[in-house]
This record gives structure tokens, sequence and C-alpha cells, in this order.
């Protein structure tokens, strides 16, 4: 997965170096050589990553880290801050300043491609997401997390848990592995840090995948410890989507401070998530009543119909009407007249069955779709929708009064008929020239036969349920 990388270093031969190497990869390279230009660049480009070295000549890299970590433009983007290899501060000093990591030079070209190929992948999905995320929510940043330690020895959890207890806000859990993996566990963490056995790191990798796998954990933040003699499987740890990757014995400071940037990308994907799902909600749901709305409402017909042509199998479409509610409007005023809504499709609702489709599709026009339904049966649920509206008079709230409310419903039948059957009739007709069902125009012509026999309901009197049978079937 290529990104667009922005390289911030004095020393030319060093970009040089590092575009030769990011290249390979097929990313696009920006380079500033101080941190004055990176700061303009970073905002202007808005790149995928920051690559900077920690000396810069204007500023130290990590006070440039800070800057566009308090700039809501670059806030986001993932700094990775190259150091000397001979300086144990200069990770705890880069991941105080906000940066991701801290690689030690020079950096290994195989794990810093995992690694940006873990990052671009995890920027990519929230990608599509608000970019005009007002970071609304990033205060939660800095709430206690669940954090479960998984070492890979039982005896060493003491000393994890005891080592980095003082230095985290974060509530802390030894699970064993079963546990992390069972599916009714309670409160998911929102961090596993998982400890890898020198005599199999495999298993480690193992775990890490399954963890990613998973409904309950696929989104929580994964660090992994390597002993020394595994470091080798680090650029795999990422690709199999690890967030951190360190080496063991556990550095609870250095583990305390890695949380930090890890628990802040999590948070921010998981925000992007719900944004997008509130988003997606928003554009299917009417606000009034929760149902689906009208336009999510329409192609699910048209599948429906599409489904019933291939498998056969009998559907219903049921067009549902307020009946004189305009009076209603009129006597007890508008509000009153959507407490009513409101409670008809709850009623409603109630009254189907999981599979079935409720939508509101109009001001007072509901329509119902019924998959694998016949006639009889769909006849007996519409009238026994009408009864559930009709028995009790909704209440309006407050004590306001009783509203006694009633529905027509006109019931138009799909399907019933495999598209096979349809095409092998004998009399020449074809599922076009009868009008049959299938596609948009199919699934129109059944809306129009259900709002048909709803109109025949209200002409024979209201609260009555009226159908129309398949003309073509
Ligand atoms: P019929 O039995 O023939 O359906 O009579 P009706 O009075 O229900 O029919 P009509 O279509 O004339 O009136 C529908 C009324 O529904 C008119 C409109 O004021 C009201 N209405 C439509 N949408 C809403 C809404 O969202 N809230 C409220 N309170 N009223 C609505
Ligand atoms: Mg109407
Ligand atoms: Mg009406």
């Amino acid at each position: 997965m290529a990104g667009r990388i922005l390289i911030v270093d004095a020393v030319a031969t060093n970009r040089i170096l590092m575009k030769v190497k990011l290249a390979e990869a097929c990313h696009t390279v920006a380079q500033a050589a101080d941190a004055r230009g990176a700061l303009a660049l970073a905002r202007s480009l808005r790149p995928d990553v920051i690559l900077l070295d920690e000396w810069l000549p204007d500023a130290p890299g990590t006070t440039l880290c800070r800057a566009l970590r308090s700039d809501p433009a670059t806030r986001d983007i993932p700094v990775l801050i190259t150091a000397e290899p001979d300086d144990p501060a200069a990770l705890h000093r880069g991941l105080a300043a906000g940066a991701d990591a801290v690689l030690a030079k020079p950096v290994d070209g195989l794990l810093l491609h995992a690694r940006l190929r873990n990052l671009l992948r995890a920027g990519a999905e929230a990608e599509f997401a608000l970019r005009e995320d007002d970071g609304g929510g990033a205060d939660a940043d800095d709430l206690p997390a669940l954090v479960a330690l998984l070492p890979h020895r039982p005896d060493e959890a003491p000393r994890w848990r005891a080592a980095l207890g003082p230095l985290t806000p974060h509530r802390l859990a030894v699970l064993s592995r079963a546990e992390a993996l069972a599916d009714d566990a309670g409160p998911v963490p929102e961090v596993f840090v998982i400890g890898a056995d020198p005599a199999d790191p495999g298993a480690a990798l193992r775990l890490l995948a399954e963890l990613r796998s998973r409904p309950a954990s696929r989104h929580a933040a994964l660090c992994l410890g390597l002993p020394p003699s595994a470091a080798g499987i680090a650029a795999t740890a990422f690709d199999l989507g690890a967030d951190d990757v360190l080496t063991l014995p556990l550095d609870a400071p250095d583990l305390a401070l890695r949380l930090a940037p890890m628990l802040r990308r999590k948070r921010r994907a998981d925000r992007l998530r719900a944004s997008v799902r509130d988003g997606m909600r928003a554009s299917v749901r009417d606000p009034l009543t929760g149902l689906f709305n009208r336009r999510y409402a329409l192609p699910q017909l048209v599948r429906l119909a599409d489904r019933a042509a291939s498998n056969g199998q009998p559907f219903a479409v049921l067009a549902l009407d307020l009946d004189r509610f305009k009076a209603v409007n009129d006597r007890w005023g508008h509000a009153a007249g959507d407490a009513v809504l409101v409670e008809v499709a709850q009623r409603l609702a109630d009254g189907l069955r999981p599979a079935d489709l409720l939508a509101r599709i109009g001001g007072e026009e509901f329509l119902v779709l019924l998959p694998a339904t016949p006639l009889e049966r769909a006849r007996a649920l519409a009238e026994r929708l009408c009864r559930r509206v009709d028995e009790t008079p909704v209440l309006l709230p407050m004590g306001a009064g009783r509203v006694p409310v009633t529905i027509s419903i006109g019931l138009a039948q799909g399907g019933g008929q495999t598209r096979g059957q349809t095409d092998g009739q004998t009399d020449g007709q074809t599922d076009g020239q009868t009008g049959g069902q299938t596609g948009e125009a199919g699934a129109a012509r059944l809306l129009a036969r259900a709002d048909r026999a709803l109109f025949a309901a209200k002409a024979a009197g209201r609260n009555k349920v009226t159908v129309e049978v398949d003309d073509a079937a």
C-alpha cells in the first residue's frame, strides 16, 4: 500500500537514501530540511506519515512533533522519529512529544516498510470517513483504558502488573490466551500486550492474528513483546496487524509511553467508524419514527422481488395509510399528530417478524415487505396490524388526550413463480411483456398494485385490508 511520506532530515544524503528506500515500495516522497519547512509542508500536503530526524538545524525534532500534534490540520498524521542508536532516552523523549514510534538509526528497511504498511492501512480505513472530523471527543484520548496483559508465562504477570501499574492511569487485567479469545468475556480491552515465548514466538503471532480477526477485538490496539532472539519476526507482526512491537524483557516505562500513541490512533479510528455509522444510519432512517425511510425501502423491494423471481418464494407488499389523519391534526394539533405517528410506528414494528421490513415512505404512509410469505399468511398478518392499531386509542403525552386511530392496508402479492417458469411460459409472453415484478419497474408496479388495493380499502370504509392478487401469476 503506497502513501505520501514526508521526510524531514537536515542531511541531503540521508534524505536521498531514505527516498530511495521508500520509492522501492512506491511511496510518494516529499522532503524538508528543517522544522519550519516541515511544518509548512505538513500543513499543505497532509502527508500520510511524517518521518523526521530528531536533530534538525532550527528546532529539535521533538519540538516539531509537538507542533504537529497541536495543529488540528496535522494532529492525526502519524509521526516516526529517527534517533541515534546509542541514545536510550530518545525513545522516551519522542513518545512523550507525541510521536507514534522512535526508530534507531540506521533504520531497518524491512521493519520500516512493515510499519508504514500498517500505519497506511489504518489511515486508509479512516480515509473515506469524515475528513472534516472536528476532533470532537479527542478529549476521550485521556480517559483510562482497559489494558490486557498476556505475558507468555503466567508467573511473569505479577511483575508486569507491578511495574506498569504505577506508571499508567489505565486499568490492567492479566488474561490467559483462552480468556483473551473468549467471546463473552465482558468488557473488551482496548489494548492487548502480548509477550512472545522465546521457544515458540510464532504462537504469539498466531494469537495476534486471531485477535485481529475476531469481531470483539478486531479494533483493539495490539502490542507485541518479542525476545531479542525473535526480533526478526517484528516485520511479520506489523503485517499481521500489530500496532507496536517492543523488546522483552518488559521495560515498563517504555510500554507506558507507547500506550498513548496506540490508544490515540485506536480511539480516533473508533470515532471515525462511529461517525460513518451514524451518517449511514441517518441517511436510511426517518428521524421522527426511527423507521427506515423511502430511500432505503424502495431498493429493498427491488431486491426482494428479484430474489423471489429466482427462488420462487411468494412475498407480500403492504401499503399502509392512517385513516382520516388530517382530522387528527385538525383536532389535536400537529405535535399530537406526530406523537400518533410515532406510536403507530411502534405498534406496527411490534407486530412484525424480524425479517420483515417496515418503512415510513410518506407523511402518514408506511410500507411493509413480508419476505417468504404466502398470501393467506400475509393477509392474516395485515389484519392483525389493523387490530393492533385499532384496539387501543393512542394516549397523548402528559394526558393531553386519547386519540382513536385506525389504518387501512393494501396488500399486493408477489413472487411464487421462478424466473425460469415465467420465461418458459408457452403463451409467448415473457416476464417483461406481462409487466413482471423484477427490476425497478417491476417493483414500482408492485407498489402501484398495493396502492390500488389501499385505495379500495379506503373506499370500502377504512380500517381494513384489501388484496390485489398477482395478475401475472
Ligand atoms: P384518508 O383516510 O383518506 O387517508 O384521510 P387522511 O386525512 O389521512 O388523508 P389525507 O391524505 O387527506 O391527509 C393526510 C394528512 O396527514 C395531511 C397531513 O397534514 C398529515 N400529515 C402528513 N405528514 C405528517 C406528519 O409528519 N406529521 C403530522 N402531524 N401530520 C402529517
Ligand atoms: Mg395519505
Ligand atoms: Mg391518510
